[in-house]
């Protein structure tokens, strides 16, 4: 498995010693060719594997000096052989590279807890501008990410084979146009997995909360590598096709789906990227 991690990094503007200074050029040097040509404010941006040694030293660098240099993961995106996803027990579906966008009048709605913002889908409908990559794109197999939610719209045509393969079509929710044209569907489940079943290691526990009672969990942003995703036995064998989990990860719960509706998915859409979650 490749893990691709599109990052910045550079020493701190004050107080940092000529030696650590040193130590950064050096690597900011054998970094340069890994450029992605875009920057973040004014820094470079750079994407490398993760399992590289030039990865790992600038890894080894930050954690010896998190205060001296600045370290920002923006990204990642992951390529995995074939024998990595049969080993898989389950996939998290990434955000894809088309985006579609809200009407500026109309607030796709969660049921939001007013203490500690995690937001939970109920049965309210969403809707979306019809334009862009799903207007060009409505009759071909494809998915888009909501700006703003980071829902991942399924095109209809999509969803048609997913549900003719037997995927219950109760996990399609329809996302419409003004009008009520149906432009595609996010995915909706209420099979919860079982608190703790699900284990992201770039989370750290935030707590819960006192006021709705949900446990919420948030990125440990000095985390430098992207660890790996894992499934208890239980949450395994409470899983359907489409899953939450009990947790709120930056306060939503994450959607998990069997091997099958990512095999699907993918089939027809080759950008599809998934996040392997594996028995532990
Ligand atoms: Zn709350």
């Amino acid at each position: 498995m490749k893990i691709y991690i599109e990052f910045t990094f550079t020493y701190a503007e004050e107080n940092v010693s000529w030696e650590i200074k040193k130590k950064v050029t050096q690597i900011l040097y054998k970094l340069k060719k890994y450029r992605t040509g875009e920057r973040w404010v004014f820094d470079f941006i750079y994407r490398l594997d993760q399992n590289t040694e030039l990865y790992k030293k600038v890894a080894e660098l930050y954690k010896q000096y998190p205060e001296e240099i600045e370290f920002s993961r923006l990204s990642y995106s992951i390529d995995l052989t074939r024998e990595e996803k049969q080993a898989a027990a389950a996939f998290v579906p990434l955000f894809p590279k088309y985006f579609c966008e809200e009407y500026e009048d109309i607030e796709n709605e969660y049921e939001e807890c007013s203490a500690c913002w995690v937001k939970r889908k109920d049965d309210m409908l969403f809707y979306v501008q019809p334009k862009g990559y799903i207007k060009s794109h409505q009759n071909d197999y494809g998915m888009a990410g909501f700006d703003g939610t980071g829902e991942v719209v399924l095109l209809p045509k999509l969803v048609k084979r997913l549900i003719e393969a037997g995927i219950d079509k109760k996990y399609f929710q329809p996302v419409l146009s003004k009008r009520k044209k149906v432009m595609g569907y996010i995915l909706v489940s209420k099979n919860i997995l079982p608190q703790g079943s699900y284990e992201d290691p770039n989370y750290k526990l935030a707590g819960r909360c006192r006021h709705c009672g949900q446990v919420k969990m948030e990125e440990d942003e000095k985390e430098i590598w992207i660890r790996q995703k894992t499934i208890s036995k239980e949450g395994r064998e409470h899983m359907k096709d489409v899953n939450v989990t009990y947790e709120f990860f930056d306060d939503y719960r994450e959607l998990i789906v069997s091997k099958k509706v990512e095999q699907i998915i993918s089939k027809y859409v080759k950008y599809a990227e998934f996040l392997p979650v594996f028995e532990r």
